[in-house]
C-alpha cells in the first residue's frame, strides 16, 4: 500500500515537473524572441542616430576651438584636441 502511494506520488511529481519544465522552456523562448526584437530596435535607432550625426556634421558651419585633455589621470601631460563647438566634430572623429 505504502509502496503504491509512493510510486503514484513519484509519477505525479515527475509529471508536474515535466509540465513546469515545458512552461519554463516556452517562457525562455518568448523572452529570447523579445530580446531579439529589442536588439533589432536598438540597431535601427543606432543607424538613425548615426545618420542624424552625419547629417548634422555635413551641414554644420563649423566653429573650431582647441582644448587640452589630460592623457592620464595624475599626469600633467595634456593632449591638444581641436573640435567644433557646434557639432562636436573633433580631430579624432574626423580622421
Ligand atoms: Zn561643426
Amino acid at each position: 500500500m505504502t509502496d503504491a502511494i509512493s510510486v503514484n506520488f513519484c509519477i505525479e511529481l515527475r509529471d508536474k515537473l515535466a509540465i513546469e519544465l515545458t512552461e519554463l522552456k516556452n517562457m525562455l523562448y518568448f523572452k529570447n524572441e523579445e530580446i531579439k526584437q529589442l536588439q533589432n530596435l536598438i540597431e535601427k535607432k543606432e543607424t538613425t542616430m548615426t545618420e542624424l550625426k552625419t547629417n548634422i556634421i555635413n551641414n554644420c558651419d563649423h566653429e573650431w576651438e582647441t582644448d587640452f585633455i589630460d592623457s592620464l589621470e595624475g599626469y600633467k601631460l595634456s593632449v591638444p584636441i581641436r573640435y567644433c563647438i557646434k557639432c562636436e566634430l573633433n580631430d579624432a572623429t574626423h580622421s
